[in-house]
């Protein structure tokens, strides 16, 4: 693989004044890798902030956590596709762990943020991935291929070609257990024949990454197991030296 991605979702933390300081830092200390993109989803307060310190740079990407299914309107409390896009954002994470476990989004909610971002012109990281209970009960793969489905259906295979996964086992977001290279690579390969299957060839162009407690230690081994693309990288993110880190990898 040679343009990796390394994003990170800095969740609800990074306040708009830390947001400047972590970007002097890592900018002073990080100059461009030409087989490598870092993708930043800050709070929505912050992603002015970031845009502005990344703008000069075509390696560095910002991003929002999270958007709204309709355009405009009356909806206390959201953003949508269009405002995220005039804040600076160009990418959305879509259908996280968080959004589906805290906040009880749907599949058929997460297929219309999808519908919503590629409307706006954000490029969806649609985060995919199992529960402790589905893992032992074998339904991983049933439940990845589910979740994918519902996200990408009905969507042109054109615009499915500029999406990105993360396949992130729910398990392994915030625990410290990470998923072993090979059962990555095992999931990684199914959601690869999924998005084959929804998208034909255009399917192979979409980069897959693994998230879920990746790490400065753990983080290589990820990178090498097959069909893992980059990373998605919560907790150890936030820290500017390990993220430097992290995205100097492999
Ligand atoms: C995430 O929030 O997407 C994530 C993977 O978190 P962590 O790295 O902290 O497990």
């Amino acid at each position: 693989m040679t343009n990796r991605i390394f994003a990170a979702n800095w969740k609800m933390n990074q306040a708009p004044a830390d947001a400047a300081a972590f970007m002097r830092t890592f900018l002073d200390q990080y100059a461009r890798h030409n087989d490598r993109r870092v993708l930043f989803f800050p709070s929505a307060v912050s992603v002015h902030v970031v845009e502005q310190a990344v703008k000069d740079r075509s390696d560095l990407e910002v991003g929002v956590q999270n958007i709204h299914w309709e355009d405009k309107g009356a909806f206390t409390g959201e953003t949508s596709g269009p405002l995220a896009r005039a804040a600076g954002a160009k990418h959305v994470l879509v259908g996280h762990s968080e959004r589906r476990h805290v906040f009880g989004e749907t599949d058929e909610e997460t297929g219309k943020k999808v519908a919503a971002a590629f409307r706006s012109g954000l490029t969806p990281l649609i985060c995919v991935g199992e529960t402790l209970e589905q893992r032992e009960a074998g339904k991983t793969i049933a439940v990845v291929k589910r979740q994918l489905k519902a996200a990408l259906e009905g969507v042109e295979a054109h615009d499915v070609a500029t999406a990105i996964v993360a396949y992130e086992p729910v398990w392994a977001i915030g625990t410290g257990k990470n998923a072993t290279p090979e059962d990555a690579s095992a999931v990684h390969v199914e959601v690869r024949a999924k998005l084959r299957k929804l998208a034909g060839e255009r399917g192979a162009a979409v980069p897959i990454l693994y998230g879920g407690s990746v790490n400065r230690s753990n983080v290589d081994a990820l990178l090498k197991a097959d069909g893992v693309d980059g990373v998605l990288v919560g907790g150890a993110s936030l820290d500017a030296e390990q993220w430097l880190a992290i995205i100097r990898s492999t």
